[in-house]
């Protein structure tokens, strides 16, 4: 079994109940949720000419390689509406695998840990609260994260019962 770290994204329409859709997709589709982050809205990045978004962090247990997680997690935002005419554009739901302890891979269409992982305050802030002894190249998700909370508000601490409501 893998424990892999997921985040979750959203800047369209419902965005909390895309949230919580891709929760209970990646449910559907086998991949264990074992725990999850707040909801914190943040600035958007990359094209910035577009609305907030919302972002959460899910640890996820699988037998799975990442391929075969990445491919799920496509499924998911497929099924969520998901297209994929503008590169950074609007979103209704962005699934990226962001790490698993451990495990690298670099190929046409899978970077993993993911290349925005150390770097995001909306990664690290939520990826702080479902791994908090999680270490990278020797400094702790923690400090990580305490450093780049700047536009990263919380917005819902219990968003989602459970993954079966
Ligand atoms: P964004 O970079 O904004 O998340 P997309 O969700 O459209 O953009 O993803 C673009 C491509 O990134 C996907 O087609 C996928 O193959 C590739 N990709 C590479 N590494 C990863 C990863 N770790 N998690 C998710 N997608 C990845
Ligand atoms: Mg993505």
């Amino acid at each position: 079994m893998t424990r892999y770290y997921v985040a979750l994204g959203s800047n369209m329409g419902d965005r909390l109940a895309y949230l919580r859709a891709g929760v209970r997709g990646m449910s559907a589709l086998g991949l264990e949720v074992a725990a999850l982050s707040s909801v914190y809205e943040t600035a958007p990045w990359g094209n910035t000419d577009q609305a907030a978004f919302l972002n959460a962090v899910a640890a996820v247990d699988s037998t799975l390689s990442p391929r075969g997680v990445l491919l799920r997690l496509q499924a998911v935002e497929t099924h969520a509406g998901r297209r994929r005419d503008i590169h950074w554009g609007p979103r209704t739901l962005d699934l990226d695998l962001l790490y698993a302890d451990g495990v690298g891979w670099h190929d046409a269409v899978l970077t993993l840990p993911h290349p925005y992982f150390w770097e995001r305050g909306f990664v690290l802030v939520p990826l702080a609260e479902v791994a908090p002894d999680l270490t990278y190249q020797g400094e702790s998700v923690q400090a990580r994260a305490a450093d780049r909370t700047d536009g990263v508000r919380r917005v819902a601490r219990r968003w989602l019962q459970s993954v079966d409501e």
